[in-house]
């Protein structure tokens, strides 16, 4: 169940370009604070009961508002949500109409929210690893992936007796390279 989400949960800027300063009006927080509610809040799972957010540009430039930009209405944002089983992290990057007063996501990097399943199932697998790389020096071989059931390779280099890679043959569950 979420909890509430408000626009003083966020801090926008400070701006050093006019051009932001301008941009990031009410409306622009009106609408990043309904891009949150319908595509961010869905995926955090915790009751939180506290938001600390921020919105900011690393292109705040004016090198970089040519008339050709796109980077020039690009925005990232952190979150983080707590609650009492933990704190879950959003982040992401987002490009800004300012007709429409709407966000759009950036092509082949949409926000991600690391979220307590997510955050689970990385201590689960990292007990794994640590696991399997136990049993293989144990001598055992031919183990199998504790999320796929797929075949897993180990990276072994004899000459510095030291396991370089843990993988999940079929599915990639687990990819763990040591150096
Ligand atoms: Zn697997």
């Amino acid at each position: 169940m979420p909890g509430e989400f408000h626009e003083h949960d966020v801090s926008f800027g400070p701006f050093k370009t006019e051009h932001h300063t301008r941009t990031v009006d009410a409306r622009f927080r009106t609408a990043f604070i309904a891009f949150v509610r319908d595509r961010i809040l869905p995926l955090v799972e915790g009751s939180f009961t506290r938001v600390e957010g921020k919105l900011y540009s690393n292109y705040d430039d004016p090198k970089y508002f040519g008339p050709l930009s796109v980077v020039r209405f690009r925005y990232f944002f952190e979150l983080a949500f707590h609650s009492p089983d933990g704190m879950e992290a959003a982040r992401g990057h987002l490009d800004y109409n300012s007709g429409a007063a709407t966000f759009s996501e950036v092509p082949r990097q949409p926000p991600h929210v690391y979220s307590l399943s997510l955050q689970r199932r990385r201590k689960y697998v990292g007990e794994k690893i640590i696991e399997i790389a136990k049993r293989y020096r144990e001598g055992e071989r031919d183990m199998v992936c504790p999320i796929c059931g797929s075949l897993i390779s180990v990276l072994y280099l004899e000459k510095r007796d030291f396991i370089e890679g843990i993988h999940c043959q079929t599915k990639g569950c687990i990819a763990e390279r040591f150096n």
